[in-house]
């Protein structure tokens, strides 16, 4: 008998239907013997009308009020859910995150986890009940409420499971896994078995949203095996586990793309020490989360500074920048929402030179411009035009993941 941790989505519970068939198949594994915590989403779509009925009100919500408003999505798919179990005759109890105690810092809308007390879960578990947990929220050390980012209840599960050293963090999704691409925009994307940490967490960080980012980081820390599978049927899914050597000899495992960045271009910057620090330090200071950079330096001693940040922030990064323009005397900013970030991603490229090039030799041949470049050890990025995200998607997939990537 194991203790096994399940996820479900938005779309999963998305309905009372559905309900009901997320209720059974939790019953299915108490069944089967296991003590079963059963962590929930927001109803699909509920979250963003939550988002939209406090942007009706302020442009920029009181972040302390807002993750009292989005946290609500939770708590009732929870109480669904443990109702929809009592009713088929499993005694099934709901915990928030404050009666669990999921306690957080106190970064509203992006909280991070920082202690679990399991103490109540585990009596309820002892005492023959399923525990619903409900995904997303937490509260800080004064009891507010926070939020833990979009897409957060994947991070709630695996803390949870990492909490109770559950055997499996099942993530239950609307996809049958991890696929090599996105299915929505390929068609040829395919699920993989399985994949390292590691790779998933470039995965996410780069735009693969079927796995929040810090939900794989702590299941690599607290070695919590994740299985990615679908809500729809019992067919295995994607197994997100560490590294092994013969997963050395796939050159690519994914293709991503985030369409969610902006791109800011500071132009004819005097090139003199202290400059970068001078631009960098006051959007460091609004929360504003950089993330490519580049720099030209030009003949005339100047040098254009270009880099990308969250589309939710450019308008406040955009107004920041535009001061310190004028204080550093450039001449002055550019900015570009409409680009999209496409990269390839696999632990193989540790291995195999000319990944990079074979990349931009690829979108060369689609007519792709390359905007901006950035490369870890195990991922290549480009910064291209947002129109032209599909196609080098899928052109990139079908050259290293269809072709098996023969350089
Ligand atoms: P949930 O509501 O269950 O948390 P999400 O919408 O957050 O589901 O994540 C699942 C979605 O992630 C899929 O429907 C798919 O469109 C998208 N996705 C993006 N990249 C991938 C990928 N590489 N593999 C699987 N799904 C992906
Ligand atoms: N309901 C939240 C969201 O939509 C959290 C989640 O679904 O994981 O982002
Ligand atoms: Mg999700």
């Amino acid at each position: 008998m194991a203790l096994i941790v399940q996820k479900y989505g938005g779309t999963s519970v998305g309905s009372v239907e559905r309900i009901k068939n997320v209720a059974k198949k939790v019953i299915a594994a108490k069944q089967a013997g296991h003590d079963v915590v059963v962590v929930v989403s927001a109803m699909a779509g509920e979250t963003n009308r939550l988002v939209g009925l406090a942007q009706q009100i302020s442009e920029l919500p009181d972040e302390r009020e807002r993750d009292v408003l989005l946290a609500s999505g939770e708590q009732v798919s929870t109480a669904l859910l443990a109702l929809a179990i009592n009713e088929a005759g499993q005694r099934a109890r709901s915990f928030l995150a404050h009666q669990v105690r999921i306690e957080t810092d106190k970064a509203y809308g992006k909280a991070r986890i920082k202690s679990i007390d399991s103490t109540r879960v585990r009596k309820a578990l002892k005492d023959g009940e399923i525990v619903v947990v409900a995904g997303f929220q937490g509260v800080d050390e004064e009891d507010n409420i926070t939020t833990l980012g979009r897409g957060g209840s994947d991070t709630s599960a695996v803390a949870v499971a990492a909490a109770l050293s559950a055997e499996v963090c099942e993530i239950y999704t609307d996809v049958e896994g991890v696929f090599t691409t996105d299915p929505d925009i390929c068609a040829a994307a395919r699920k993989l078995d399985r994949v390292s940490y590691e790779e998933m967490i470039e995965m996410a960080s780069m735009g693969a949203k079927v796995l929040q980012i810090r939900s794989v980081e702590l299941g690599m820390k607290f070695k919590v095996p994740i299985h990615v599978r679908s809500s729809f049927n019992d067919a295995p899914g994607t197994w997100v586990v560490e590294e092994d050597e013969s997963m050395d000899e796939v050159l690519v495992s994914g293709v991503t793309y985030d369409k969610d960045e902006a791109k800011i271009t500071l132009v004819s910057v005097p090139d003199r020490p202290g400059l970068a620090a001078q631009i960098f330090g006051p959007i460091a200071d609004a929360s504003i989360v950089v993330d490519m950079i580049i720099q030209n330096a030009s003949e005339d001693g100047t040098t254009d500074l270009t880099f990308t940040v969250p589309k939710a922030d450019y308008k406040k990064a955009r107004a920041l920048v535009e001061q310190i323009a004028k204080t550093i005397r450039a001449k002055g900013v550019n900015v570009d929402p409409d680009i999209a970030k496409v990269s390839i991603v696999g632990v193989g490229m540790r291995t195999h030179a000319g990944v990079a090039a074979k990349m931009f030799q690829i979108l060369a041949r689609e007519g792709i411009n390359i905007e901006m470049i950035s490369t870890s050890e195990i991922k290549v990025s480009v910064v291209i035009d947002a129109k032209q995200m599909e196609p080098a998607v899928r052109a990139l997939h079908k050259a290293f993941i269809e072709q098996q990537g023969k350089l």
